[in-house]
């Protein structure tokens, strides 16, 4: 894997979160995108070369939704870039993890994603990117 692409935040106001995010990284928020399959609505602030993915859920069915009434507001997941999604889920399937799905989706900021079950990462939910463009 290349590197950390970004980290995912679950909030329960993205409208709130932007203003705090935007005055703690003192960045703009460079993008705001629906992701409808995954019921969530996104925010992206680039930091350097990582970047940090604001999650509010679109519905009381999100998985963003479950996760905060279970957890709270807090990090959500990390994403990491790779060049081949395909090959490396074919690895990780290989190496034990457990995918949440068969064949990578389309995600938010013209990626294509999959995740790792969070019991096969010691409670940490993983997302796999890559740019859909490459
Ligand atoms: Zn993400």
């Amino acid at each position: 894997m290349n590197k950390i692409e970004h980290i995912g935040i679950a909030v329960s106001s993205l409208e709130t979160a932007i203003v705090t995010y935007q005055k703690l990284l003192n960045l703009p928020v460079y993008k705001t995108e629906e992701v409808a399959s995954e019921g969530v609505i996104t925010a992206f602030l680039q930091c350097g070369p990582n970047k940090i993915e604001l999650l509010e859920a679109s519905s009381d069915s999100s998985p963003i939704a479950k996760f905060i009434a279970k957890k709270g507001e807090g990090i959500h997941h990390i994403a990491f870039e790779v060049d081949d999604i395909v090959a490396e889920m074919e690895r990780l399937k290989k190496e034990g993890f457990v995918l949440l799905s068969d064949v990578p989706k389309p995600g938010a900021d013209n990626k294509l994603v999959c995740f790792v079950h969070p019991k096969s990462a010691n409670g940490v939910l993983i997302e796999l990117c890559q740019n859909a463009s490459s």
